[in-house]
């Protein structure tokens, strides 16, 4: 508990004990109404202020105004009618404020929680300076630094083992939670915590750039970043209050004129105080409160599942998603090609590689990557000069001072060179030297264990379409579809075309819902952020799919899609069922109230009850079963 709740947990415990002691002690009237003034004030100062602070700001229709005029008025009536009754103003200020302080608390217990989850902030680097290993605050790490990593500790920025080996626990990242075994060569990242062995490191980023900093980040804005259905309650209230107000004014005013046409008794007091319940059971707190906290929650669990979502408006969109459209190369298949066959004219098949994998020395394309490891041999990149990646089509680069250009039919369409029509089934990458053809390798990619039952499971969860785009040939897209029963599939795309086809798949009328696309952020950020619901893959480390999606998966595994699904229509189940208890209640204690089966601060204990039900409820977001 911090200070601010101590202070009011204070105030409530005093005017408890006050009430209950003028209860029992008999004191003159008038002392006695200027005591329980004083306890009001004491327990209900902070709520009054605010009220006046709201109507100079033109924020008038809130729930403190709410409080204030039905416990100033219900005082007023007591004093006009002398009967000394003052403890139901009181008792009204105090459950309302043990609701405050309850919310509170839950808020900020629930951050905490998540905040912990994501408890991959490293405090310090280990890094020798003069023969001593010093402590050192990561922010003072330059690039290319050797650090040391100690077992238990985490490892504090991106970079490359130069020796030593070790398991990695990536679950804080991943959620995944068998550990990852690690050796001299191999890339980490921050985040992670050193299970076995002592680790030498040499960075490759700063501390700012590292991954840590990058999801924490987005974490901490991911709260800003408001949802439609908190904006629904800010408009609901706008509307609400205003008409609470109203007929609240009309419950005070009319019957009573009524009954005096009637010449009747015309019972101004009681319904006055009909009236001010009225205003009060309005309040509608558990709404405000357990909505923002619902979607937190839920933010939180999809944390533990190694799943970012970067504010509470993806979680709805989410859940709302009723087609998905896939990348192809990194996000349904490895984007770790084999290579299955060189074809040529004349050179050797060495001669055709060495050309190719020099060419493709500085993407950072899978493909490239792919062919660097088929070549197997050092690159001495000296060699390598003018290199022009074209996106979607290859690259260009000049080796030993010949002009080479390795990529994909579209490639040498534009170059103007004619190119033999390869039959087999794989991707295919031509290569001409100086602008003359010399062969084409055949390499190809093996699908991902887990997308076909990805996409099985998407199908049971109701997405009613699965579209794939690709940049491939059309050959491997019909191949790689059909063996995941994906429903539809484009080939040949640029990546400004995935933009495209993506703007026409939001305005085609058979997918109903909102469009979802999942890539892998190369060649497909225009994608990533046209869709309603970008979803990055894989994406730790790269930097653009972590700026254009909405969602970013921290590993690679498809089956984190149905997930996240699952964990949105979760979440917002549970902020529907909160919405639908808080207003059933209401309208109960409102007809119970006018027909006065019960009095105003019952109707504040069950409103502080549904608030309390509703935040137990929205902290069951965090959890989410496994698929
Ligand atoms: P996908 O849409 O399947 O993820 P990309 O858009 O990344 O694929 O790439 C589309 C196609 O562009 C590849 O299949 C390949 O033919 C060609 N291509 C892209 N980058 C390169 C490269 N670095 N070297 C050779 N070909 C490339
Ligand atoms: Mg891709």
């Amino acid at each position: 508990m911090d200070k601010k709740q101590k202070i009011i947990l204070s105030r409530i415990i005093f005017s408890t004990l006050m009430v209950l002691g003028l209860n029992l002690i008999s004191i003159s009237p008038k002392i006695k109404m200027y005591l329980y003034m004083a306890v009001y004030l004491i327990i209900g100062y902070d709520v009054l202020i605010k009220a006046f602070k709201g109507i100079f700001n033109g924020k008038i229709f809130d729930e403190n105004f709410l409080m204030t005029i039905a416990t100033i008025g219900a005082f007023c009536l007591s004093i006009y009618e002398n009967s000394n009754e003052y403890n139901e103003s009181v008792a009204v200020m105090l459950f309302y404020q043990i609701g405050e302080l309850f919310q509170d608390y839950a808020v900020e217990k629930s951050r905490k929680n998540i905040s912990k989850l994501m408890d991959i902030r490293p405090d310090y680097a280990n890094m020798k300076k003069d023969g001593k290993i010093l402590k050192i605050s990561p922010y003072d790490i330059p690039v290319g630094s050797e650090i040391i990593v100690n077992p238990g500790e985490k490892i504090p920025i991106d970079g490359i083992i130069t020796e030593g080996n070790s398991s990695l626990n990536t679950s804080a990242l991943t959620g995944e939670s068998i550990p990852r075994e690690v050796k001299s060569g191999d890339e980490v990242i921050s985040g992670c915590i050193n299970i076995t062995g002592i680790l030498k490191i040499r960075t490759t980023k700063v501390f700012g750039d590292s991954t840590v900093s990058k999801i924490l980040k987005l974490v901490e804005e991911s709260d800003s970043r408001k949802s439609k259905s908190e904006n629904f309650i800010s408009k609901f209230a706008k509307i609400y209050t205003p008409i609470v107000c109203i007929t609240a004014l009309i419950i005070a005013i009319t019957p009573p004129l009524f009954n005096l046409v009637l010449s009747k008794m015309p019972n101004w007091n009681d319904w006055i105080y009909r009236a001010l319940t009225f205003l009060i059971i309005s309040c509608p707190c558990a709404l405000v409160v357990s909505v923002p906290l619902s979607f937190f929650a839920g933010i939180g669990g999809a944390g533990k599942n190694g799943i970012l979502i970067k504010g509470a408006n993806f979680i709805e969109l989410l859940s709302m998603t009723k087609t998905i459209v896939f990348d192809k190369t990194g996000t349904l298949t490895k984007g770790t090609f084999e290579l299955e066959g060189i074809h040529h004219n004349q050179l050797e098949n060495e001669i055709i590689l060495e050309y190719a994998a020099l060419a493709e020395s500085f993407s950072s394309h899978p493909i490239s990557k792919s062919i660097q490891k088929a070549y197997g041999k050092e690159i001495d990149i000296s060699r390598v000069t003018n290199v022009k990646e074209m996106s979607g089509h290859g690259v260009i680069s000049i080796v030993d001072g010949i002009k080479v250009a390795v990529g994909n039919n579209q490639l040498m369409e534009q170059m103007n060179i004619d190119y033999p029509k390869c039959h087999s089934s794989g991707t295919i990458l031509h290569i001409t030297l100086d602008g003359k053809y010399a062969g084409h390798i055949v390499i190809s990619d093996l699908e991902k264990s887990t997308s076909k039952e990805a996409i099985a499971e998407l199908k049971k969860m109701g997405i009613k379409k699965t579209i794939m785009l690709t940049g491939d040939s059309k050959k491997v897209a019909e191949k790689v579809s059909k063996n995941l029963l994906i429903d539809e599939f484009q080939a040949d795309m640029l990546p400004e075309n995935k933009a495209t086809e993506v703007e026409k798949i939001l305005n085609r009328n058979d997918c109903g819902g909102k469009i979802a696309f999942v890539g892998d952020g190369i060649n497909d950020a225009p994608a990533l952020s046209r869709a309603d619901v970008g979803i990055a893959m894989g994406a730790l480390g790269a930097d653009a799919a972590i700026e254009a999606a909405d969602v970013v998966l921290m590993d690679d595994n498809p089956m984190k899609i149905p997930k996240v699904i699952k964990i949105s229509k979760k979440c917002l189940s549970i902020v529907r069922q909160n919405i639908s208890l808080a207003i059933i209640v209401k309208f109960v204690c409102l007809i119970l109230s006018l027909s006065h089966v019960i009095d105003m601060w019952i109707a504040v204990f069950a409103d502080v009850g549904v608030t309390v039900i509703a935040i137990l409820n929205a902290i069951r977001a965090l959890y989410v079963k496994d698929l």
